[in-house]
């Protein structure tokens, strides 16, 4: 007998994440991951973690962790969302505020993850083409505005690193009144002081926030994310959390991610660092004759002189070192490079160096 259950089933293209090598010996240079690692204090939580944190359930409203991200950012509690990573946040997000049959926007070139939420939630999407210069078509976003059924902007973009300018996310706001705006700001502690949009999740009640701990916190082995917005999207994200499962943070997320918010020292430290080698490295790149997009992130988009973006991945992938190259329409050129620390990026020009004279 044959049963066609197959065609019951909901048929997805999964995205691809980066590779994760197990040789330690690789120079990780394609995920944005953070190259510095947690600080003592953090070390000594982890190791205080006790056999109760494990045998017990979590508290499912990670109310610990909730009440320091919102002293952080100084908001209320119930204008705090987390979840396990930003990816579980920004589906959760696609998920509750992308119901309607009106396309959703974003830019054709952005975070690969987005298409991929709105395929398998059978979300309808229009992509708006960036600009020649890879930033975003503010004007094309806007004229859509009075008819689309959400947006979602990463900022700083991915994998371009540029940042857009804070007038024109609201002006993109203010032209979508009636659908939610998701602003993914996986990035933005990379970016110059005040290009965040949290402040104006009090001003615009269709607004909400996207943020990592896996890029300048340094911990996304731990998986948290967050959201900000205001109480009634908070509540509408949590009440379909519970409904699908309730427990996703789970302890050590809870407790060491509180105590991560507390460490800021360390944290302004390590980015201050990221930054300075970032512009070094996008110095040395474009002394190679590279084109370098301005990043305000920890990664660059840099494309070289000769078409040889696919052969210098493949090449420095031979000699242990790996980047990020996408075989995808505009951008199949480009190599996405994670910032890592000074010693790495110094060998990454010197096997740059040797490639492009041999
Ligand atoms: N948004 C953007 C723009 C990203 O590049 C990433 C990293 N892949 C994420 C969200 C998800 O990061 P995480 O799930 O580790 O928080």
């Amino acid at each position: 007998m044959s049963y066609n259950w197959e065609v019951n089933v909901r048929k997805v293209d999964p995205y691809t994440p980066g590779e994760q090598p197990s040789d330690k010996n690789i120079i990780k240079l394609n995920t944005n991951e953070n190259p510095y690692g947690p600080s003592e204090e953090i070390k000594s939580v982890i190791a205080s973690l006790d056999d109760d944190m494990l045998r017990r359930y979590p508290d499912a409203t990670a109310s610990q962790l909730v009440s320091e991200l919102a002293r952080f950012h100084e908001v209320s509690e119930d204008r705090v969302f987390v979840g396990v990573g930003s990816d579980d946040v920004l589906g959760m997000c696609f998920m509750t505020f992308f119901n309607s049959d009106k396309e959703i926007l974003f830019p054709d070139v952005t975070y690969s993850f987005y298409p991929v939420w709105a395929e398998m939630l059978r979300i309808p999407y229009k992509l708006i083409p960036l600009k020649e210069d890879f930033t975003i078509d503010v004007p094309s976003f806007i004229d859509n505005g009075a008819s689309n059924g959400g947006i979602v902007i990463a900022n700083p973009n991915a994998p371009t690193g540029i940042c857009l300018d804070r007038k024109s996310i609201i002006d993109i706001i203010e032209s979508s009144p009636d659908s939610v705006v998701i602003v993914d700001e996986a990035y933005i502690d990379f970016a110059e002081a005040g290009a965040s949009v949290i402040d104006l999740t009090t001003k615009y009640d269709n607004l909400i926030v996207v943020r990592t701990y896996s890029k300048s916190r340094s911990l996304a082995g731990l998986r948290i994310g967050y959201a900000i917005s205001n109480p009634k999207m908070i509540k509408y994200l949590n009440d379909v959390k519970y409904s699908y499962n309730s427990y996703t943070m789970n302890y050590p997320s809870i407790v060491i991610g509180s105590a991560v918010i507390r460490d800021n020292d360390y944290f302004e430290e390590t980015l201050a660092k990221i930054k300075n080698t970032r512009e070094w490295f996008t110095d040395e790149l474009k002394s190679l004759g590279f084109k370098v997009l301005p990043s305000s992130t920890n990664f660059v988009f840099a494309s070289p002189q000769d078409g040889s973006a696919r052969k210098i991945f493949e090449s420095a992938k031979e000699k242990g070192i790996y980047v990020r190259y996408f075989n995808l329409p505009r951008i199949d050129d480009y190599l996405r490079i994670t910032i890592g620390v000074d010693e790495d990026m110094k060998k990454v020009i010197s096997f740059l160096k040797d490639f492009l004279t041999t």
